[in-house]
């Protein structure tokens, strides 16, 4: 990292839980891994990069709603939340998408006034043909895809094809394979570069596995994404997955607002090794 680079601090919020999951449900293949019966919830995040001069929001969570209707827990309201941050919906300038699914665009439309991230693939996919297919459109919903075509015709939609810079240092940049459009966003931080993987790999344990997620639109592109994001980082610790419950527990919370996790400082020693080999995965 050039010395001038600007630093960010980055944020996680664990906003919601699918705490009844079984194990094998997280990964595209069982090549004997899981214990018999073995449960490994899903958490659901969205971040923020912040310093003195920028804010960015990556992605906006789902609402109670949404939450509802779909048998997750919602712990609070994500956009609410921002508040702990001393801002608001209103407030927010820009918002990176990593991909349209429910639970990372679910509140697209309470942020009016921002500009919204997308890679081009992802708009395509959302508005296509595929949509057709009941399995493939379960975890969008249409009032996300409304909100980002009425975006589109009102400027608010910011497409982009490939890697794009939006904040001075931070970059997104796609990794398709969950869906086509699933952009991944690297940060400079003070402990070097931190990549917030999303949906390119739900649990660290899918990425150390090489074992996706089987919710999934191509499998080869999927591991290419993993050599990726590892090489986007500056390590094991650097790449943040988008679902993992360990994100929370082995990153220091912050000060006055311990719902956010502070990803821009070490992490604790040994918790993911501890818990992967401890919990479903053998
Ligand atoms: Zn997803």
């Amino acid at each position: 990292m050039a010395s001038d680079t600007p630093l960010y601090e980055v944020l996680a919020l664990r906003f919601g839980t699918h705490a009844q999951r079984p194990a094998r449900e997280n990964f595209l293949t069982d090549e004997g891994q899981f214990a018999p019966g073995s449960q490994m919830p899903n958490d659901y995040y969205l971040w923020v990069v912040r310093n003195d001069r920028h804010f960015l929001l990556v992605d906006t969570g789902f609402p109670e709603e949404m939450a509802r209707r779909r048998g997750r827990t919602l712990f609070r309201d994500p956009v609410e939340a921002l508040g702990d941050l001393g801002t608001s919906a209103d407030d927010v300038t820009d918002v990176v998408i990593t991909h349209m699914h429910y639970d990372h665009a679910g509140n697209l439309d309470r942020f009016p006034h921002a500009r919204i991230h997308l890679q081009e693939e992802e708009l395509r996919f959302c508005t296509g043909p595929s949509m057709r297919h009941r399995v493939v459109r379960r975890p969008f919903e249409p009032v996300n895809v409304h909100t980002a075509v009425q975006g589109l015709f009102e400027d608010q939609l910011v497409l982009h094809r490939g890697e794009a810079e939006i904040l001075p240092g931070v970059t997104v940049h796609p990794v398709p394979g969950h869906t086509p459009g699933t952009q991944v966003v690297r940060v400079p931080t003070a402990r070097g570069w931190v990549v917030l993987a999303s949906d390119a790999a739900h649990l660290w344990a899918n990425i150390r596995l090489r074992s996706p997620f089987p919710i999934l639109e191509s499998l080869t592109p999927m591991l290419d994404g993993y050599d990726t994001i590892e090489a986007l980082a500056d390590g094991d610790d650097h790449v943040i997955p988008g679902h993992d419950p360990q994100v929370a527990l082995r990153f220091p919370a912050l000060a006055g607002a311990p719902d956010w996790t502070c990803l821009h400082e070490p992490a604790a020693d040994g918790l993911m090794a501890a818990t992967t080999a401890g919990g479903a995965v053998r």
